[in-house]
C-alpha cells in the first residue's frame, strides 16, 4: 500500500565531530522517503527551488519514489544549517531558511489519491493540515514535528494532532508539548491533545511507544495497556544524526503500510524496523548511506536488534 509524504526537502549543512558537510540533500521528507521505500510505495508532496538539480532527483528516482508532487518554484530550496558539537542526540539549529516553503500551497497529484497511508513529515503545521484535509480518505495517518513548531506555532500543531493516529517526536519535544517533564506524564498529555498512539524518540537510547484506548480500535485487538520499547544499536561511529528521527519514521512506517492489518504485534516490529533504518542512516553524511543501502542488510540488522535484547 502506498504512503504519501508530505514535508521538507532541503539542503542542510552539518557539523558533527567527525567533520563537516556543506549543502547536502536532506530534509524529513527526503530521509522518510528513502527509509520507506524500501518497504513500500512512496509518493512524496513539497516543494523545491532552482538549487534543486538532475542530481537531487536523481536520488528519488534510484529508489523509484514518486516524485510528481514535488512543485518546482522560483527561488532557494528551505536550507538548513545546524551541528552536533556538544551533544550528538540533540541538533543546535545555526540557520532554518523556509524558502519557497514559505508560499507553498500544495497540490496533490492525481495519482496520488488512492494512497491509503499519509505521513505528516517536520514541516510548518499549516501545511500539514492542509494536506491531511485534502486526503480524507487515508487508513492510517501518522505525523512528525519539532521544537520549532511547537515554540511558535502551537495552535496550528495542535489542530495536527487532532487528526493523528501516531505522533513520532523526540522525549524533549514530548515534554516540552506536554509540559511536563516527566515521560510518562507527558505521554498522557500528549494523547490527550488527539493522537491515538504516541512514539517517542530517544535518539541513541531508542523509542517508546504509548498507547490509548483508542490504539488499536476498529481493529479487534485488545487494549495494550503497558508502552513498548524498542533498542538502538550501539554504534561505533555516529558520524551524523542528522535525518535518524525521519529515517525511524521511514522504516516504522514503511513496514506498517506493507502489512495487510495494524495489531499491537506489527506494530513492535514496526518499532524495531524504524530503529533498524535510524542506525543506518547516522554511519554516514546526510542521506549518503540510505542511498547505498540493500534490503539484505536491513534484515540482516532486524536480526541483530531482535539478538540485542532476547533472553533466551
Ligand atoms: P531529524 O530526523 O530530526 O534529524 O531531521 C533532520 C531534517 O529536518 C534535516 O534534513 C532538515 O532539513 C529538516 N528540518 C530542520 N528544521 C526543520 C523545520 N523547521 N521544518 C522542517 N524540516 C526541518
Amino acid at each position: 500500500m502506498a504512503i504519501t509524504v508530505v514535508g521538507s526537502v532541503a539542503f542542510d549543512s552539518i557539523e558533527t565531530p567527525a567533520g563537516r558537510q556543506d549543502r547536502c540533500l536532506g530534509g524529513a521528507a527526503t530521509y522518510f522517503s528513502l527509509a520507506a521505500s524500501f518497504f513500500t510505495d512512496v509518493r512524496v508532496i513539497a516543494v523545491v527551488g532552482e538549487d534543486f538539480g538532475p542530481a537531487e532527483e536523481a536520488v528519488f528516482n534510484a529508489r523509484r519514489i514518486d516524485t510528481r508532487g514535488i512543485e518546482r518554484a522560483a527561488g532557494k530550496s528551505f536550507f538548513w544549517e545546524g551541528s552536533y558539537l556538544d551533544n550528538l542526540n540533540e541538533a543546535k539549529t545555526h540557520i532554518t531558511d523556509l524558502n519557497v516553503f514559505a508560499a507553498f500551497e500544495p497540490k496533490i497529484p492525481d495519482a496520488y489519491r488512492d494512497s491509503e497511508f499519509l505521513f505528516l513529515a517536520n514541516i510548518d503545521p499549516v501545511l500539514q493540515r492542509r494536506v491531511r484535509e485534502a486526503m480524507p480518505d487515508v487508513k492510517l495517518v501518522a505525523g512528525d514535528t519539532m521544537n520549532y513548531w511547537i515554540k511558535d506555532h502551537l495552535a496550528a500543531l495542535k489542530q495536527v494532532l487532532k487528526g493523528l493516529d501516531v505522533l513520532l517526536i523526540n522525549d524533549t519535544e514530548a515534554r516540552m508539548l506536554a509540559g511536563n517533564n516527566n515521560l510518562v506524564q507527558a505521554a498522557r498529555g500528549v494523547l490527550a491533545m488527539g493522537p491515538k498512539t504516541l512514539v517517542v524518540k530517544h535518539g541513541e537510547y531508542g523509542a517508546t511507544a504509548f498507547f490509548s484506548d483508542r490504539s488499536f480500535s476498529g481493529s479487534g485487538e485488545a487494549l495494550v495497556s503497558h508502552p513498548f520499547r524498542a533498542p538502538a544499536l550501539p554504534l561505533e561511529e555516529v558520524v551524523d544524526p542528522t535525518g535518524a528521527g525521519d529515517s525511524f519514521a521511514g522504516g516504522f512506517f514503511g513496514y506498517l503500510a506493507s502489512q495487510s492489518e495494524l495489531t499491537p504485534a506489527k506494530f513492535r516490529r514496526a518499532m524495531f524496523y524504524g530503529s533498524v533504518m535510524g542506525s543506518f542512516a547516522v554511519e554516514r553524511f546526510g542521506t549518503a548511506r540510505l542511498q547505498e543501502l540493500t534490503r539484505q542488510e536491513i534484515d540482516e540488522r532486524f536480526i541483530l536488534f531482535r539478538e540485542l535484547t532476547h533472553l533466551d
